[in-house]
């Protein structure tokens, strides 16, 4: 059966369970909801968006899609990197957004609830002022709860402490049916049968709409210091990190970059660096419960960068001085966007010690295809991400380049015992590579997970996995 184009009874039904002014057609239809961060993978224009308000309304607008075959795609802030919230088969985008209260701050269990539209920033804030942290760091402060836990999304502070599932204790979620079930809880244990609560974060929607999240918190640490470190070399830099790892200082965040970056993040900022006479830098951050401890660990951290070859070591300990520094670090992404006239990515992931390896790989390639490559990302996890710049190249070489440049740079990460995704996901622009690198068995497990949970294939079609009604391939509607 085919998925139904939404008509005036379906969107008079949407306008009763919510109101109105809630949901969107036609020409009312903002742009920005046709596409993610990444419009080079395509816009696509659905039926109707609908912002929900709560779970009820939720669970009723599945409960209808369920009914009549629509086609439904969950939406946070849109800030994803691989097409995730976009509605490749039509139906309804159901933005969160407006599902953006804290709902409870438990003190004694070092827990927040609250609903999937809050906004990172906003969840820093209010923990922060609560002498509490969040330790997740994903550099886009706009996302949403919801979609940072349904991408997994990782950061800057992963090496010490994990990624948004280590911080996930439960989810409300609406099934596909309109079903509402609660997953996990807020013990700190739990070996209570399959962890459908793992299972559902990093679903990217296709499992499931969260509606409500409890979050883990930690105290706040007292003391936070950053290193900036210059290398003559990307290469020397890289090569610093195994002995950062194997010295077991655990730093909060290690993040490499090159100078051409951070001359476009200064380009795009209109500030200063505090420092670009070197060809690349490590960044890093400690944080503990006081100052001397901190100091402590950098000591030593810093004696190792300088042994393997660092030009001098900047210590960052003042907030206006880590904000100049981290500042620009948050905006590369932004800055090589804005470089250029189109870019490509890739998020892979490997192991910490094969990132030299890996960049060096990459260096190659943008000399074979004689294309600008740039690269930065989190050497302290092994999560590396690599921009292909179109600058001036005509669009058939560029595409060509293009395929063949991805190929070659998942094949390299697989070859390294890497994965396809480190934080961003597979949405729709990413499914053959993770085809071909994780296998048949696991891509039919895969699928036979998302039928029990979405046996009528409604919810976010086409991702992840890429499985969708198969009769219905008149729908694909790129513009
Ligand atoms: C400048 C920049 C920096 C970034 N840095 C990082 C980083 O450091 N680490 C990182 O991991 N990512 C990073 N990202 C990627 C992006 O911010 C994350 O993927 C983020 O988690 C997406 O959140 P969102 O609210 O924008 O979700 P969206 O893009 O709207 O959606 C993402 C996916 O989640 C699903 N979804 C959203 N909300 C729900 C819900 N309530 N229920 C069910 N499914 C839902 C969508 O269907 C989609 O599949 C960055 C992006 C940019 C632009």
């Amino acid at each position: 059966m085919q998925y139904k184009k939404l008509t005036k009874d379906d969107i008079s039904y949407f306008k009763d369970i919510c109101s109105p002014e809630r949901v969107y057609t036609g020409d009312q239809i903002n742009e920005d909801f046709t596409h993610d961060e990444m419009v080079e993978y395509g816009k696509y224009i659905p039926d109707a968006v609908v912002e929900a308000a709560d779970t009820d309304e939720v669970s009723a607008i599945m409960k209808y899609a369920y009914e009549h075959n629509i086609p439904v795609t969950p939406r946070g802030s849109g800030t994803g990197l691989c097409g995730g919230c976009v509605p490749i088969y039509g139906g309804i985008v159901l933005s969160l957004i407006k599902m953006n209260r804290i709902l409870e701050f438990d003190e004694e269990n070092l827990t927040v609830t609250i609903e999937p539209g809050v906004l990172l920033m906003d969840l820093i804030k209010e923990v922060s002022a609560r002498g509490m942290l969040y330790p997740p760091d994903p550099g886009e402060k706009s996302a949403t709860l919801g979609g940072n836990v349904m991408t997994n999304a990782g950061g800057m502070r992963a090496v010490k402490y994990g990624v948004t599932r280590d911080y996930v204790m439960a989810l409300k979620v609406v099934l596909s049916n309109g079903e509402v079930v609660r997953l996990g809880g807020n013990t700190t244990k739990n070996s209570s049968g399959y962890s459908l609560k793992d299972l559902m974060i990093g679903s990217e929607g296709t499992l499931g709409v969260v509606t409500e999240i409890m979050l883990k918190l930690i105290p706040e640490p007292r003391a936070v210091i950053s290193l900036l470190v210059p290398f003559h070399s990307l290469e020397e830099c890289i090569d610093a990190v195994p002995g950062i790892i194997r010295s077991k200082s655990v730093p909060t965040a290690i993040e490499f970059m090159q100078k051409e970056v951070i001359e476009a993040a200064e380009e795009y900022l209109g500030k200063k660096f505090p420092d670009k006479s070197s060809d690349a830098y490590l960044l890093l951050t400690f944080d503990g419960a006081s100052r001397e401890e901190v100091e402590r660990i950098y000591e030593d951290v810093a004696d190792i960068c300088l042994k393997a070859g660092a030009v001098d070591v900047f210590i960052s300990d003042t907030e206006e001085r880590q904000e100049s520094i981290w500042g620009a670090r948050g905006v590369f992404l932004e800055a090589i966007k804005s470089s250029t006239t189109s870019i490509d990515e890739c998020d892979v992931v490997v192991p910490r010690n094969k990132v030299a390896e890996y960049v060096r790989y990459v260096n190659a390639l943008e000399k074979q295809y004689g294309i600008r490559i740039r690269t930065f990302g989190h050497a302290g996890d092994g999560n590396l991400h690599v921009y292909l710049c179109k600058d001036d190249l005509e669009e058939g070489v560029w595409k060509n380049k293009c395929s063949s440049i991805m190929e070659n740079l998942y094949d390299k990460a697989i070859a390294l015992n890497g994965q396809v995704s480190g934080e961003h996901g597979i949405g729709h622009a990413k499914i053959p590579y993770l085809e071909e690198s994780i296998g048949n068995t696991p891509i039919s497990l895969m699928q036979g997970i998302k039928q029990l949970f979405d046996p009528k294939l409604i919810l976010n079609p086409g991702k992840v996995i890429g499985i969708y009604r198969k009769s219905c391939s008149s729908h694909f509607r790129e513009i």
